[in-house]
């Protein structure tokens, strides 16, 4: 049985994980297969963080993976992995990637990503949308992630079953760079080249009931101040979550730095 201290401790440091998921570097396999299938795109991969592990507040949501803005800076791109589903080097865990880094895609062309925190324009948007349309794979936000996916899919599927890998689930970690030249040579232009986020007409699509409105001019002209009000409540939504996720955080920080305070002082007793 090891000491009170060290016990303590690694719950703690267990509990600083689970508050925040620790950062995982993309490999340059991953740099690669990212770099062909948004060739063109203009995304630096290499600024985009990887998490190996869901946030905090999302542990109980049945997410495979998430994308979403710093919470302290204005610029950078977080996707987080839920540790269990993280395979990297699998036809299932590499297409989730693509889904996830056409999100990061989407957040760049609204204002290259900019805002403050979790107050990001294109987050307006997804709130938006995700609360008229939920998570659907119709959702205008997420269709075109899944057919990128897809697409993505289907094409590295075909490549690898040339050398022999069928399994969705298989590791192919030790054959990358084999993987990686059927795929290039297999798929050379899966880029969603003509893809460009139309900030407004995505606002107008993603408010419920603009689909009844579709081909009416007065309808469309009705719809309009519901447009405003029910962007206005998504972007009160994302000023209220940009304000409360910090302070939240904080106070779980503050749970984190007890925990090792007290294991501080059982180490200093000698248990
Ligand atoms: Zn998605």
């Amino acid at each position: 049985m090891s000491k009170l201290s060290v016990r303590i401790r690694n719950k703690a440091e267990q509990f600083y994980e689970w508050i925040l998921p620790r950062e995982v570097e993309l490999s340059d396999f991953l740099v690669q297969v990212l770099a062909l299938v948004y060739n063109g795109m203009h995304v630096e991969w290499k600024s985009v963080k990887f998490h190996f592990g869901l946030p905090w507040f999302m542990h109980y949501a049945t997410n495979e993976a998430s994308t979403q803005p710093g919470t302290y800076d204005g610029h950078s791109i977080h996707v987080y992995y839920r540790k269990s589903m993280w395979s990297p080097y699998s036809i299932r865990g590499l297409s989730t990637i693509v889904h996830e880094c056409f999100h990061v895609m989407q957040y760049r062309q609204v204002l290259d990503g900019w805002g403050v925190g979790y107050f990001r324009f294109f987050l307006i948007l997804y709130f938006s949308g995700y609360a008229s349309l939920g998570r659907s794979r119709k959702h205008l936000i997420e269709l075109p992630a899944y057919s990128e996916e897809d697409k993505f899919r289907e094409c590295l599927e075909k490549a690898l079953a040339e050398i022999g890998i069928t399994d969705p689930e298989e590791s192919f970690y030790d054959r990358q760079d084999e993987v990686l030249a059927h795929f290039k040579g297999k798929c050379p232009d899966i880029s969603p080249h003509a893809y460009k986020i139309k900030f407004w007409k995505l606002m107008y699509a993603l408010t419920p009931g603009a689909f009844k409105f579709h081909s009416y001019y007065f309808g469309r002209i009705l719809l309009f101040p519901w447009m405003i009000i029910w962007n206005l409540i998504a972007l009160a939504a994302t000023i209220l979550f940009a304000i409360l996720k910090p302070i939240l955080e904080s106070i779980l920080l503050i749970g984190y730095l007890i925990m090792l305070t007290a294991a501080g002082a059982c180490a200093l007793v000698g248990l």
